[in-house]
């Protein structure tokens, strides 16, 4: 190839750091300045650039230029800098971004399959120019975020989210692919606006609806085979549910709003129970929010507590109680359930307000998946805070601003006794003289490494048992000094180790359930995850 198109491949472009040598042998002379410089500096280059942006939607255009320009630079500033970044490249920038895509849009990152593909959609897989797809990351743009409809704007968030595999988990880049399913949207604001960048009409639904993603389903079978991962995201919760439920017996199908929340969050109450002291059969667990984080999550704490207790689920489905927008879930309530609730309509007297929940049901955990923000008061907590010696109370909702309450609250409402974490991150806050450092049960713990475990393993389905060994390996990466602090997550700056424990206990599932394809099993897990993940350190050309 010319040097001149050498410089214009993302996949291979150096920039200032193709060598001497490089530069005589692919004819890139004259085509750069005389300098050559190392990846390091590049990378300090880059981030003093992206540093000077004051506006984060700026910085998010910046890292994706990046990406469009030297893949691999891009995947060095992401891992290198991964706590500054990921507030950037994924949520809550990444909101943003979607909302105002159809001006930022530049080039395709990744495919748009629209109701006008119907029929065709192996055909436009096709086009993509990559074969070997290891993941997929597939919007219809429902419910993007806390944000709501943001219909093929969506596109944002499969994007991001691969970035994350690939940063994270060490998926190769060449082998993710961001799908978003466009079929209208109900968005009238986006309806109106001239720069909207998808179909201008109302979300298909029902027959219509379900045809276009039968044929997607098929399609990407056929054309990668059993072993792709599709991982769905952010599908409003009647969808979501549902194509998790119909597609999961026939393809490798993960959903991260359900179950990759109900694994991070999982792991945070299984690390937690080192700080109470105690099992989680021991507790009584209490929602706000019953939708997809909130009944997911509720599912896998009682599976693992099945596990540990050799105890029937419905047994202990008892001590699980949700609270959802009608108050909480009780069995007078069953005809009108969404059938997702059904399992947790326990027999009690109608309690209309999350206090009076609290204060009937004396939970020791209460989780706040609601998506409203300022739901647990001083009351709610106070409540907490007289039936527990240490209650543990996980503030989900997001963004910041819907978070049912802050750390500051969470502690001084508590005198200091509340484990805490979050889903948006909070400072450390000073309590009775003492520091407290919240943990943020960011989904990011669980996927990248989970998706990793999953390709390396070559498993062609998913099970449940995955998300409690996923769980099970990052609570085992929490530290005696993490715990001092009152976290019940591991720092994110080593999450790339985490991910490969997480993978190699997700992969040993696979091949203890006869699920895994790619055999022999190696023999040390976490070695060989280590040695399957990408690393963004430049190859020298020769
Ligand atoms: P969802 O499927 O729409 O569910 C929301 C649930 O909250 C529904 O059950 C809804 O009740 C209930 N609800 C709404 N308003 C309420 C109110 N005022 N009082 C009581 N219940 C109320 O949403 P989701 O996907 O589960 O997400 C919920 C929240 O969790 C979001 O803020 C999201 O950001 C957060 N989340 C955090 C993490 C994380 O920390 N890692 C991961 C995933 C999600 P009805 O069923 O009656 O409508
Ligand atoms: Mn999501």
């Amino acid at each position: 190839a010319s040097g001149y198109s050498l410089l214009r491949d993302p996949r291979y472009n150096k920039g200032l750091a193709f060598s001497e040598k490089e530069r005589d042998a692919h004819y890139l002379r004259g085509l750069l300045p005389p300098t050559c410089i190392t990846q390091e500096l590049q990378e300090k280059k880059l981030m003093n650039n992206i540093r000077q942006y004051q506006v984060p939607l700026q910085r998010y255009m910046a890292m994706m230029e990046l990406e469009e320009r030297n893949e691999r630079l891009f995947y060095k500033l992401l891992i290198d800098n991964v706590e500054e970044l990921l507030p950037i490249v994924y949520t809550p920038t990444v909101g943003e971004a979607c909302q105002k895509y159809g001006s930022i849009f530049r080039r395709p990152q990744g495919l748009f399959i629209s109701l006008k593909e119907k029929g065709k959609i192996l055909e436009v897989l096709k086009n993509w120019p990559e074969r070997s797809i290891q993941v997929i990351v597939v919007t219809d743009g429902e419910r993007i975020l806390g944000l709501g409809d943001l219909g093929c704007q969506g596109m944002g968030i499969p994007v991001g989210k691969l970035a994350l595999y690939t940063a994270l988990g060490g998926i190769r880049p060449s082998a993710c692919l961001p799908i978003t399913i466009d079929v209208g949207t109900n968005n009238e604001k986006l309806l109106k606006d001239e720069f909207y960048i998808g179909l201008r009409q109302k979300r298909a639904t029902g027959q219509e609806y379900s045809e276009l993603l039968q044929e997607f389903m098929t399609a990407v079978k056929q054309n990668y085979g059993e072993k792709v991962l599709i991982q769905f995201e952010d599908f409003a919760n009647h969808n979501a549910f549902e194509l998790l439920a119909k597609y999961g017996t026939s393809h490798l199908v993960f959903n991260d709003d359900i179950q990759g929340t109900a694994s991070v969050v999982l792991a945070g109450l299984v690390a937690a129970q080192k700080l109470v002291g105690g099992t989680l059969a021991d507790q009584t667990f209490l929602f706000l929010g019953a939708g997809e984080a909130g009944t997911g999550i509720a599912e896998l704490i009682a599976l693992q507590i099945s596990k540990e207790t050799k105890g029937p689920l419905e047994e202990i489905r008892k001590k699980i109680w949700l609270v959802d927008s009608k108050g909480l879930i009780v069995s007078s309530r069953k005809e009108s359930l969404q059938h997702f609730k059904k399992p947790w309509a326990h027999e009690h007297e109608p309690v209309g307000t999350l206090l009076d929940a609290v204060k009937a049901i004396k939970p020791t955990i209460l989780i706040g998946s609601s998506g409203v923000g300022r739901t647990f008061t001083k009351e709610v907590i106070e409540a907490m805070a007289s039936c527990n010696e240490k209650p543990i109370i996980l503030s989900l909702s997001n963004p910041t601003s819907q978070s049912e309450c802050t750390a500051e609250e969470a502690y001084g409402w508590s005198q200091g006794r509340a484990i805490f974490a979050s889903g948006s991150p909070f400072d450390p806050v000073e309590c009775n003289g003492k520091t407290f450092v919240p943990g943020q049960a960011n989904n990011a713990y669980i996927f990248p490494g989970f998706g990793l475990g999953l390709v390396m393993s070559g498993a062609i389905r998913v099970h449940d048992d995955m998300l409690l060994a996923a769980s099970e390996a990052l609570a085992g990466q929490v530290m005696e000094e993490n715990f001092e602090k009152g976290l019940i997550y591991p720092p994110f700056s080593n999450i790339r180790k985490i991910s490969a424990h997480i993978a190699a206990n997700v992969a040993a599932k696979a091949y203890d359930l006869g699920l895994a394809t790619r055999l022999p099993r190696p023999q040390n897990l976490v070695k060989y995850a280590e040695s399957c993940m990408y690393s963004p350190i430049y190859r020298n050309y020769r």
